[in-house]
């Protein structure tokens, strides 16, 4: 323990609120983490039903998020056991209209340039385009002067209707859960920087191997604990006020002090949080956020059904006027990352407000009969049973110019962390990591 080792609380147990709450234990405080919920994880955490273990939402990793992996480390987990990594890619069942594009193992830029050469269904226009946009960005620092959105920035590069279709749009909906219409260039840009644009490892995708709540939170919670900290599930905490110099906290049953806080809530639950100590501009900031939901559709079969490869993108068609809609945006084969999950696939339709209004046996359905249609298998129609998951504020609406507020709350020893804070990374996994680390960094030097 530090030689004034303080009482901090970190409200909200998601990837953010674990992270602030290891690294402030690490620097040898006594840190309590309380998290509304019984299961640790927030928007990335496991969900149990009917005996079968299931994630809130199928998540994808990149090799670029260098403190999401360093964090899991940190706590014990190896990143190379528990997630299978996969270069770069974009491939469609065959035969669907769609593209083939795979990064082979070679130092970037090479394996984009390769990628690209090779890549199946892009004609010589495509290509092109693509290289084009490439270099573009590269030139600008992958920066704009003037924040706009996707698509007029896509205009702007004079990208092709088919690769905006096959792999700009996906990207943007899968990256940032916002369509290119509204979502914003900058953030997009970055995302690209730091997959297309930096060493071949960054670009590579992971797929969880484990449930999400084991893939981080819990082992960070072990790690508090082990240390003499506490971690406080199912303990919602209620108000927050200002108490001689310390910060007291109103839980399920009682009042507690502690010296410093980070609340690690999403903006909505930190702005109730901080309803008659925070100055209206932030209050204004944390309340003006505009959400997104994802959709998870999970679809069970016999165990020897499998995908030709782990996870595929499906050419999707919302607005299919007159036939059935075709929802899904990605499958991913679950039984490829865990044996114990054989036949079961998972598909995910991001910005999905509209997949949800006819309710999720219809769209199990539907999402069951686009398989079939894609794959040219008719058993992928009648899976055993299914299990949709929508998560109606899964991420913020990432639009151009958004206004995001700093980790230090201008509050005395008050920190807040989220996916939501500054940075030029849409909401993800890894940024709500860096914010966890950020919000701690600070608030260190503050009780130093
Ligand atoms: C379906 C889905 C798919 C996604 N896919 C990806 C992906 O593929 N890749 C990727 O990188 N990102 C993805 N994301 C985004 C990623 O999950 C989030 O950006 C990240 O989990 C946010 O973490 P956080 O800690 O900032 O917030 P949260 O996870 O929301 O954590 C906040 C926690 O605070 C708790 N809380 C709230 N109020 C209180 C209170 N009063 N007292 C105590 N606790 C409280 C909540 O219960 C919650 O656990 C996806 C999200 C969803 C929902």
């Amino acid at each position: 323990m530090a030689a004034e080792a303080r009482h901090i609380a970190v409200i909200g147990a998601g990837w953010a609120g674990c992270t602030a709450a290891v690294e402030l234990t690490q620097a040898g405080h006594q840190v309590t983490l309380f998290e509304a919920s019984r299961q640790l994880g927030g928007r990335a955490r496991r969900v149990d039903i009917n005996e079968v273990t299931l994630d809130n939402g199928q998540h994808i990793l990149l090799g670029a998020y260098s403190q999401t992996l360093r964090m899991m480390r940190k706590v014990g987990i190896d990143p190379a056991s528990a997630m299978l990594r996969l270069p770069l890619q974009m491939c469609y069942p065959a035969d669907s209209g769609g593209m083939t594009f795979i990064a082979p193992r070679l130092p970037a830029p090479l394996h984009l340039l390769l990628a690209l050469w090779r890549a199946q269904g892009l004609d010589r226009q495509d290509k092109l385009a693509l290289a084009r946009f490439s270099s573009a960005a590269r030139w600008m620092g992958w920066q704009l002067h003037d924040d706009c959105s996707v698509s007029t920035l896509l205009e702007r590069f004079d990208q092709t209707e088919r690769l905006t279709q096959l792999m700009w749009r996906p990207l943007c909906i899968a990256a940032l859960n916002t369509r290119p219409e509204q979502a914003s260039a900058q953030v997009f840009l970055a995302v690209l920087r730091d997959s297309l644009g930096a060493r071949r490892s960054a670009s590579d995708m992971l797929l969880p191997r484990l449930d999400l709540s084991s893939l981080f939170p819990q082992r960070a919670a072990a790690f508090i604990e082990e240390r003499g900290g506490n971690v406080e599930s199912g303990s919602s905490i209620r108000q927050l006020r200002r108490h001689g110099a310390q910060w007291q906290l109103q839980g399920n049953d009682a009042n507690l002090d502690f010296d410093a806080v980070v609340i690690a809530t999403p903006p909505e639950a930190a702005a109730t949080l901080l309803d008659g100590s925070a100055d209206a501009g932030l209050l204004a900031t944390l309340r003006s956020y505009e959400y997104e939901p994802i959709t998870t559709c999970y679809l069970q079969y016999t165990g020897g059904m499998r995908l030709p490869r782990p996870f595929f993108a499906l050419l999707d068609d919302p607005e299919n006027a007159g036939g059935t809609a075709a929802w899904g945006q990605f499958v991913f084969d679950r039984g490829q990352l865990d044996p114990a999950q054989a036949g079961l696939l998972a598909v995910v339709i991001s910005a999905s407000s509209g997949a949800i209004q006819a309710g999720h046996d219809a769209l199990a359905k539907t999402v069951a009969a686009q398989l079939a249609a894609a794959f040219k298998q008719p058993q992928l129609a009648a899976p055993i049973w299914t299990k949709v998951i929508s998560e109606k504020r899964a991420t913020f609406a990432c639009t151009p110019g958004l206004a995001r507020p700093a980790n230090d709350s201008g509050l005395d020893k008050l920190m807040l962390a989220g996916d939501y804070t500054a940075s030029d990374y849409p909401a993800t996994l890894e940024s709500a990591v860096r914010s966890g680390q950020q919000a701690a960094r600070e608030l260190l030097a503050q009780i130093r």
